[in-house]
């Protein structure tokens, strides 16, 4: 099929829930992406941080296939060898003790919200539910991760929300202080705000989140879904902000492509959840677990310090363009913010730059940028051209 013919089909036969550009993807090399026409496209977006290792890698696809002509699923009525291997590995790297492995980032986030519940239910009894999470969040798009993303915009249309959540505004340690209370049971917060515009939390100010939390036993529930797995040239942000969470959500990058994701208990939550309590069948699937395996093995410490070097040059060159209609740039590792000036709006720039052949992404006012984390340097000054010849 061409482009317009897949627009079309997709038109006609999917729900229209998505502001799509107006670009069919067929197949990719390294960071670049082709249409099914052969048009190029450098990719600064791999997939809304989800292909972390581009296109095309070989030790990813082994993994896949040699997991897929072996076992595609079992179930988790049974025991299955690489998402056990997995789950040591990312608790080995971090100090996490145990695992739970779910398919998307607002499932795991659902599953983070029912362990924090369930710990403060089994210690405290009812009415101590309360999850304060930050102004300008993004938790994902099931009817509790809605309520616990604090934006207003998203609590609309589909009534009655779940109850049990209060904001407060990030950076802001008084503000936190404000909407404690009896009720409250944890506190969950992405350490870079990802939709809500790149926006890094200080370092002072998670810890004294954390200090909090010690302090009145509410759980440290950070949401990595977007910040996990390498994309701050850290294996997990929080690595760099010197916390261990009580619980961890991951996602988009823990398989490089495909559908994986799920949250990390420290010691003092590993046993809460239970037997009959929480499960997904999909869960844990060999297959997607296997491709985790083939990402771990590629994050080495190395390539991590290579991800925040990776970053940091591509920042620069950006300001370095010096373009009228971008301010300055923000982030952390592979995870870069782009201020736009007044008098611009982000999804005319993405638009302009995708017509260009540079595939890029906003988020709140600003342009956002996840490259695939092996993206090479002659990828990168590739989409800077781009952005210099389309925007200068
Ligand atoms: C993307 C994202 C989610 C939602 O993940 P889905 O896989 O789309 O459900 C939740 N939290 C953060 C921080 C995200 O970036």
């Amino acid at each position: 099929m061409n482009s317009e013919e897949i627009k079309a089909l997709t038109g006609q036969y999917i729900m229209n829930t998505y502001g799509r550009f107006p670009v069919a993807i067929d197949h990719g090399r390294g960071a670049r992406l082709y249409s099914p026409e052969g048009r190029e496209y450098i990719d600064f977006t791999s997939g809304i941080g989800v292909s972390s290792l581009g296109y095309g890698n070989e030790s990813w696809l082994k993994a896949i296939s040699a997991q897929a002509s072996k076992l595609g699923h079992a179930s988790n009525l049974f025991y299955t060898e690489p998402a056990a291997r997995l789950a040591q590995i990312l608790c080995q790297r971090t100090g996490m003790s145990n695992v739970f492995f779910a398919n998307g980032g607002g499932e795991a986030n659902e599953g983070m919200i029912k362990l924090a519940r369930k710990y403060s239910f089994d210690r405290y009894g009812q009415g101590r539910s309360t999850i304060i999470t930050l102004v300008n969040s993004f938790h994902g798009r099931t009817i509790t991760t809605l309520k616990a993303t604090g934006q207003e915009v998203f609590h609309n249309y589909f009534f009655p929300f779940t109850e049990g959540f209060r904001y407060a505004r990030a950076n802001d340690p008084a503000d936190l202080e404000a909407q404690a209370g009896d009720d409250v049971c944890a506190v969950m917060v992405e350490l870079v705000q990802g939709e809500g515009g790149v926006l890094p939390l200080d370092q002072d100010y998670v810890q004294a989140v954390a200090k909090l939390c010690r302090e009145r036993d509410w759980l440290l529930l950070v949401d990595e879904v977007q910040t996990g797995v390498g994309r701050t040239g850290s294996l997990f942000a929080f690595q760099q902000y010197g916390i261990l969470p009580d619980v961890c959500s991951f996602a988009k990058g823990i398989a490089g492509g495909l559908p994986m994701s799920g949250i990390m208990a420290a010691e003092k939550c590993r046993d809460v959840l239970t037997p009959g309590t929480h499960a997904t069948t999909f869960g844990a699937n060999p297959i997607c677990a296997a491709a985790g395996l083939a990402v771990q093995e590629t994050l080495t410490d190395a390539f991590l310090a290579e991800v925040a070097e990776k970053g940091a040059y591509l920042r620069r060159k950006i300001e370095e363009l010096d373009l009228p209609c971008f301010g300055r740039t923000r982030g952390m590792g592979l995870m870069i913010g782009i201020e736009v000036r007044e008098g611009w709006t982000n999804k005319d720039l993405a638009a302009r730059l995708i017509e260009n052949g540079l595939l890029i992404l906003t988020a709140g006012p600003g342009m956002r940028l996840l490259p695939p984390l092996a993206i090479t340097c002659e990828e990168m000054d590739a989409g800077v051209a781009i952005l210099k010849k389309t925007l200068g």
